[in-house]
């Protein structure tokens, strides 16, 4: 090994779902939204120009925040933006933990999070799931360093009431929680109800999901105007322009046509409370996902095999080759015509 190597910062990086090159697959993998983003989004998309572009955009992203602010009910203040709520995420990490005490989140859970508390070097202790992959609010009474879980989970779709996230949120109120509802809009109340309550809570939400724009990174945090202004000094000393002019433009069109998220949302619960029935049927078992996935096991068929068999027919989805969810696979929820596909091909192949 150079000397120069000993200094430099490895880490194991995040691996994200497949984009395959082909065009002709459905692609039930990485949670995207089956539908196109609101009408609204392409409307504005004709108007841009090219000309702005010379100039930086707004740092505060303020017509974005704005937007955001109105359909959240809460003042633009307690709205931080970032590129996907990855990016959000991250920063709120390196804002936040930085406690010598462990931070505390599920051991099967959104795979970034010990990435950034690796890369970060957070100390960390994983809290395991019971044995039907719920989060166990007592396991988070403990001393810590700050707490972490997606509300629904991810990869497993299970729902905590507000009850739970409160008794977790009043077990640590010496530390910042962070609920990072990604997939809210699919079934679960949001948290954002305790923000009066709480002024150590953030919620993380974004737009890749519920409002079908993953392509155009863009995700924020909602929380008391304090913990708003912490995170946006690390952000601006990081980089002052993270959205871009499109970005915004295109993400307060998606925040304002709330008519069009709440018809697309209720196409995917319908579709998933179908596919919850049909997936029964062929034998399989699953968490009572909230989200836009179901967490499926089959009581036959090994995970690995099935995952095998539905790429080859160009029906990809997800599988996690790890403890404990080894024999699992997560299944997007996409159109109607596409579950068929999948529910046929299951049929035929069970
Ligand atoms: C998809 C997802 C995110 C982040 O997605 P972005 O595209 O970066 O906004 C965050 N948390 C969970 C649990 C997710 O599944």
């Amino acid at each position: 090994m150079r000397d120069w190597e000993a200094n430099i910062r490895k880490v194991t990086p995040y691996v994200p779902g497949e984009q395959p090159k082909r065009t002709d697959v459905i692609k039930l993998n990485t949670n995207e939204n089956p539908y196109p983003p609101s009408p609204k989004v392409a409307e504005a998309l004709r108007q841009i120009s090219a000309e702005p572009m010379r100039k930086y955009p707004d740092p505060e992203a303020r017509m974005l925040v704005e937007a955001i602010a109105r359909e959240e009910g809460v003042c633009p203040e307690q709205i931080f933006v970032g590129v996907g709520s990855d990016d959000v995420l991250a920063m709120i990490f390196l804002t936040f933990f930085n406690s010598q005490k462990p931070i505390l989140f599920p051991d099967i859970t959104y795979s970034f999070y010990d990435v950034w508390a690796d890369m970060l070097r957070i100390p960390y202790e994983q809290q395991p799931l019971d044995k039907d992959f719920e989060i166990v609010a007592r396991d988070y009474d403990k001393e810590n360093g700050g707490v972490i879980f997606p509300n629904p989970n991810a990869p497993t779709g299970a729902l905590l009431g507000l009850e739970t996230i409160d008794d977790i949120l009043s077990h640590n109120q010496d530390v910042i929680v962070v609920v990072d509802e990604a997939y809210i809009d699919f079934g679960g109340s949001t948290c954002t109800g305790l923000l009066d309550h709480y002024e150590n809570l953030i919620v993380v939400k974004t737009f890749s999901k519920s409002r079908s724009m993953a392509g155009m990174r863009i995700g924020y945090a909602i929380a008391g105007e304090k913990l708003i202004r912490y995170l946006s000094d690390v952000k601006y000393s990081f980089n002052s322009y993270t959205m871009n002019q499109t970005a915004i433009a295109l993400g307060t069109e998606a925040a304002l046509d709330h008519a069009y998220f709440e018809e697309t949302r209720q196409k995917i619960i319908a579709t998933r409370e179908n596919a919850k029935k049909e997936l029964k049927k062929l034998g399989f078992s699953f968490p009572d996902s909230q989200a836009n996935f179901l967490f499926v096991t089959h009581k036959r068929v090994p995970a690995a095999e099935l995952f095998a068999a539905l790429k080859e027919q160009g029906i990809y989805v997800r599988y996690f080759n790890k403890p404990r969810i080894d024999n699992y696979l997560r299944i997007t929820i996409g159109t109607d015509e596409e579950m068929e596909r999948l529910f046929e091909f299951l049929r035929e192949y069970l």
